[in-house]
């Protein structure tokens, strides 16, 4: 007998027909003897069509009434899944964020994890229940409902799984597993038997929806090794865990896209100390997530700099440089054009040289402009033209190897 955590996506719940077939996967997790706690997200489409609702009626609705409109989407599918559980003979319980005993802090949207107080897990689980857990959610310590950012289900999961000890905990989504890139966009895509923590956390924080970063960035904190699988078949998934000796002979483990990115340039600034600090400042202030930061050198006194921040950050990023910029002896602020992110991802890396130059010569050979480059041990980013990115994500993907068909060609 173990205990397991099951988290089952958007479209894994899609509808009554997918709930049921959820159900009867959990019945026999649990007919085997096992403790089985359930966390599910929201039926897929729903949370966006409760946000395109707010929107409709507010273009800058307020960030509790959003949580508290958000986590109907999951209290639906808790309800759902444990009636479709009963109609099958076996004991289960629905959970909201709350009654899980899942405690965050107050940023609403975007809460944290504190603490979760397995207790009421616990007591439901000894009555042999399969305890079903809504996703995306928690509560703050005033009693507010609050969300986890989007895909915050997975991060649910996780936490849930550290709370409870769990002996395994499965990530059940739409595909078989991570792959070496988005399966839609790269046909010969294969899957990855195992990935560290690290690399899946590089992955995910630059564009690979499976999986959310800061589910992953709890993992490694708490060491909940967990795999992501389809809950369509019977497949075995992909193993996410601390990084073993043998990843390291792997120079690229994947490639990811992000195509949610702007590029924003800052023009005619003073160029001497404590100009970046100031504009960065207010950049952090204004809680504007920035990467991909190039300064050039600068030419009478002046220079220019130039960063990408996330579409949905740009208003926020140019007011704040408005401001900054004022109280800095001038210059301005631009959001250029939509961008897409690509990044090669690998623990390999880190012993391997050559990487630059295959990414950079195989865009070349593509005619894709590259604007912008960032590297991190494990990581090189460049942004692109957003309409080439699917064709360079390609092209990428086959420079390094890694699709399917590899050994199969002449
Ligand atoms: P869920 O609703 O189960 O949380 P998501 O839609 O959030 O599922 O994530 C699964 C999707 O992530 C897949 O359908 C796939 O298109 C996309 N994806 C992006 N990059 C990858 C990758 N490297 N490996 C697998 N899937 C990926
Ligand atoms: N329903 C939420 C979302 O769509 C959380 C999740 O699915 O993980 O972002
Ligand atoms: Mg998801």
């Amino acid at each position: 007998m173990a205990r397991i955590v099951q988290k089952y996506g958007g479209t894994s719940v899609a509808d009554v027909e997918r709930i049921r077939c959820v159900a009867a996967r959990v019945k026999k997790c649990h007919d085997a003897g096992n403790d089985v706690v359930v966390v599910v997200s929201a039926r897929s489409g729903v949370t966006n069509e409760l946000i395109g609702k707010a929107r409709y009626l507010n273009p800058a609705p307020n960030d509790r009434e959003m949580d508290m409109l958000l986590a109907v989407g999951e209290q639906e599918t808790i309800a759902l899944t444990a009636m479709a559980i009963h109609a099958m003979g076996t004991p289960a319980v629905s959970r909201t964020g709350a009654q899980a005993g899942i405690l965050t802090d107050p940023a609403h949207t975007r809460a944290r994890i504190v603490s979760i107080n397995a207790d009421n897990i616990e007591a439901a689980l000894r009555d042999r229940n399969v305890v079903i857990v809504a996703g995306f959610q928690g509560v703050n310590a005033e009693g507010q409902i609050t969300t986890l950012g989007r895909g915050g289900s997975d991060l649910s999961a996780i936490a849930v799984a550290s709370a409870v000890k769990a002996d395994l905990c499965q990530i059940f989504t739409d595909v078989d597993g991570v792959y070496t890139a988005d399966p839609r966009v790269v046909p010969d895509a294969r899957k990855i038997p195992e990935v560290s923590y690290d690399e899946m956390l590089e992955l995910a924080s630059m564009g690979s929806k499976v999986m959310q970063a800061r589910a992953v960035e709890f993992a490694k904190k708490f060491g909940v090794v967990f795999e992501v699988r389809s809950s369509f078949n019977e497949n075995p998934g992909t193993i996410v865990k601390e990084e073993i000796a043998s990843m390291e002979d792997v120079v690229v483990r994947g490639v990811a896209v992000d195509k949610n990115q702007v590029k924003v340039t800052v023009s005619n600034i003073s160029d001497q100390p404590g100009t970046a600090s100031r504009v960065f400042q207010a950049l952090a202030e204004a809680e504007v997530n920035v990467d991909m930061i190039v300064q050039n050198v600068g030419r009478g006194g002046r220079a220019n700099l130039t960063f990408t921040v996330p579409r949905d950050e740009a208003g926020r990023a140019k007011k704040a440089v408005e401001t900054a910029l004022a109280t800095i002896g001038g210059g301005s602020v631009d959001v250029t054009n939509e961008v897409a992110k690509l990044s090669v991802v690998g623990v390999g890396m880190r012993t391997h040289s050559g990487v630059a130059s295959t990414l950079f010569t195989s865009l070349a050979e593509k005619n894709v402009n590259i604007q912008l480059i960032s590297t991190s041990e494990i990581k090189i980013s460049v942004a692109i033209d957003l309409d080439r990115a699917d064709e360079a994500v390609r092209a990428v993907h086959e420079a390094f190897g890694l699709g399917s068909g590899e050994g199969d060609r002449p």
